[in-house]
């Protein structure tokens, strides 16, 4: 089993509901089991002209390889009414493997760590509740990420 932290984001059709149905699909993963969610928290659209978001960060021990979880969270994503227009353009579901273990990986359809994890303080600060002693695979620790990404355009809901 490795430990894998996934970023979870909605911004439409009830994003918090979107998330609790995420939440109940990612516990019934075969293979996996859910060790840890974080807070909900609000966060300011990347892109202006959208809702804002719902974030939050599970954990999970998972057993199964990364593109193999890879392809059930797009299947949760699709099952949720994903659909993919414009990149980065409003979604029902978000579903983005942050962490996995201890890997480095740098596949066309992953890259673990996520590649903008250090810009997104609605992915940090949740990720902080579940492991604050984070280090990544590349050497970075989670605390000297939070230093340099401060607490702005997010608000912690419950
Ligand atoms: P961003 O990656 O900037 O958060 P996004 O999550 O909106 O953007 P998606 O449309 O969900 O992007 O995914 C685009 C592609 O990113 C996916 O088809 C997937 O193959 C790839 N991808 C690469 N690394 C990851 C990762 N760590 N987690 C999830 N998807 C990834
Ligand atoms: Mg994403
Ligand atoms: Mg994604």
């Amino acid at each position: 089993m490795e430990r894998v932290y996934i970023g979870l984001g909605s911004n439409l059709a009830d994003p918090a509901e979107q998330l609790r149905n995420a939440l109940t699909a990612l516990a019934q993963l075969d293979h996996c089991k859910m060790v840890g969610v974080s807070s909900f928290y609000a966060s300011d659209s990347l892109l202006p002209g959208q809702p804002r978001y719902t974030n939050a960060v599970a954990a999970l021990d998972c057993a199964l390889e990364p593109l193999t979880l890879l392809d059930a969270l797009q299947a949760i994503e699709l099952d949720q009414g994903r659909e993919r227009h414009e990149r980065w353009g409003p979604r029902t579901l978000d579903l983005d493997i942050i962490v996995f273990g201890d890997r480095l990986i740098d596949e066309p359809r992953l890259k673990v760590p996520h590649y903008h994890l250090q810009a997104r303080p609605f992915v940090l600060y949740p990720l902080a509740e579940l492991a604050p002693e984070l280090q990544l695979a590349d050497g970075r620790s989670l605390k000297n990420l939070l230093a340099d990404c401060p607490f702005v355009g997010l608000e912690r809901l419950f």
